[in-house]
């Protein structure tokens, strides 16, 4: 395919991340199994950047779930966080009393998960757990705190190059390569 050609290397490909993302819905399978009499978690992607992740994460978690998706904007069509992401589009699930998790591409900063939680705190959910498919630490300048028993969970520790595929774009573009992989860099400076 063409955008392959715009690729400098291959991070994670496709047997890896199927490998990750079976792993993660086992243990999150085996987390939630005495939440869902009560009631039944609700999984919530980042859009846009989590649909792949969040669809593939999902058929593998074998727990009556519901979906749900926000939208939070922060980087236009560059490659930093601008620091102050708005929430765009919200949930239209009522999270009151519910069991969240959160489904991020990546963790950068912190910025928008922060301010994420914040939001999905205020409208009364009783735990935020956070799964992201990747986690930059060494970038991070916003701390975030789940909620009541909520638990982090996380694909891969990701080096600090900024990478496109399986959901993460470069202006819009890239999200369909079925792979996480760096960007050349003449393809954005
Ligand atoms: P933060 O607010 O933590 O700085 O950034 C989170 C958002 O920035 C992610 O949800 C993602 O959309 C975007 N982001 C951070 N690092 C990368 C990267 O390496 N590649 C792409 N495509 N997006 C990234
Ligand atoms: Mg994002």
């Amino acid at each position: 395919m063409a955008l392959d050609n715009d690729i400098e290397r291959i991070l994670w490909n496709e047997e890896e991340i199927s490998q990750r993302v079976s792993e993660l819905a086992s243990q999150i399978t085996q987390d939630f199994s005495d939440t869902v009499s009560s009631s039944a978690p609700v999984v919530v992607g980042v859009a846009t950047g989590a649909f792949i992740f969040l669809a593939d994460l999902v058929r593998k978690i074998k727990l009556p779930i519901t979906v749900d998706f926000v939208r939070a904007e922060s980087y236009g069509f560059g490659t930093e966080s601008n620091g102050a992401p708005r929430i765009s589009c919200d949930l239209k699930i009522d999270i009151q009393g519910k069991h969240v998790i959160l489904v991020e591409d990546i963790v950068d900063t912190g910025n928008t998960l922060s301010c994420l939680i914040a939001h999905l705190k205020s409208k009364g959910a009783s735990s935020i757990s956070v799964c992201t498919l990747l986690d930059k630490p060494s970038r991070r300048k916003v701390n975030f705190e789940l909620v009541g028993k909520g638990k982090f969970y996380c694909g891969f520790e990701c080096p600090d190059y900024f990478v496109v595929g399986y959901g993460f774009d470069f202006a819009e573009v890239y999200r369909n390569l079925p792979y996480v992989g760096v960007l050349k860099p003449e393809m954005y400076e």
